[in-house]
């Protein structure tokens, strides 16, 4: 298994105290480091193609922001703030999915993993969301689609939240499956199950708070991964977000690390049916730093076996 990442994305510090500290990417890559991984350092993503995502006037706005971020901090919406560091780093958590789907569809090694910062999943085309600037999954998605000639790209996300702006470029593009477990009501408020894009390639799986093993695994079993089968895809994206763990401060299900060793078996037997392996998982949430690196590691373990 392919391992992008860069020490770039350790810089990127939104504000002392801030849940999405350099401190999460930190502990998971020290869960990984007896793993046997093929390390490439993640590139700084082409701003052309990050523009398929996110229009030219937002990726400047944005540029605008981080060289005025070189000497203060800016806040670009009340949770996501860049500080001395974010450019590169926002620009290299984009670019390790670019750059895994790349390797992966070469062929040789068949499953990638990003462990970046910050996240993406709440990035919407036109404006940063929840900690994330661009959204790196959405990204890797429409450059599989227009610089590989793919015709569908599968996104799965079980961070806790619901990865809204994902889900805006899915709803109405019919190449891509967007397919969520999130706990509701939480933050962003959006994915509920009547929410289906415009070919049924959005299928939300809102689960209530408490909801543990058997309810989210039921969920994956009758929603999320039917669903997959039903797609087909040429690629597996994966928004690996671990904030659905009993131990999250941010959130208020109840999965542990065994519930995401199972995602990570399901989800690479998916693969191996549809797309001869092809799946790229990219970190997303996770805000209590132990929970967060054994469930990492779970994951990329059952990846590995699977
Ligand atoms: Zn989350």
């Amino acid at each position: 298994m392919l391992l992008f990442t860069h020490p770039a994305m350790l810089g990127h510090d939104p504000s002392p105290g801030h849940p999405e500290s350099p401190a999460r990417l930190a502990s998971v890559l020290k869960a990984l480091e007896s793993y046997d991984l093929d390390r490439r350092q993640a590139p700084e993503a082409d701003r052309l193609v990050i523009e398929r995502v996110h229009p030219p006037g937002y990726v400047e706005a944005v540029n605008a922001a981080l060289r005025e971020s070189s000497h203060r901090r800016v806040q670009l919406d009340p949770d996501t703030a860049v500080g001395p560091g974010s450019s590169e780093a926002i620009y290299r958590a984009a670019g390790a999915g670019i750059a895994a789907v790349d390797a992966v569809l070469a062929g040789a090694d068949r499953r990638a993993f990003c462990a970046v910062r910050p996240p993406g999943h709440h990035a919407e085309p036109l404006s940063a969301m929840g900690f994330c600037v661009f959204n790196n999954v959405a990204i890797a998605a429409l450059h599989a689609l227009e610089a590989h000639g793919l015709s569908r790209v599968a996104i799965i996300d079980f961070d806790v939240h619901h990865g809204n702006g994902s889900q805006t470029v899915a709803e109405k593009d019919a190449r891509v499956l967007f397919a969520s477990t999130h706990q509701a009501p939480l933050y962003p408020g959006t994915g509920k199950l009547h929410e289906t894009g415009i070919a049924g390639n959005v299928v939300n799986a809102p689960l209530p708070p408490g909801a543990g093993s058997a309810e989210w695994r039921a969920a994956m079993a009758r929603q999320v991964l039917p669903a997959l089968d039903a797609f087909a895809p040429d690629l597996i994206l994966v928004s690996a977000g671990f904030d659905a763990h009993k131990a999250d401060p941010l959130a208020q299900m109840a999965l542990d690390e065994a519930d995401f060793a199972w995602a990570g078996a399901q989800l690479a037997a998916a693969a191996s049916r549809h797309c001869e392996g092809a799946l790229v998982s990219t970190l997303e949430g996770g805000y209590d730093l132990p929970a967060l690196a054994r469930s990492a590691a779970a994951y990329l373990g059952a990846l590995q076996h699977g």
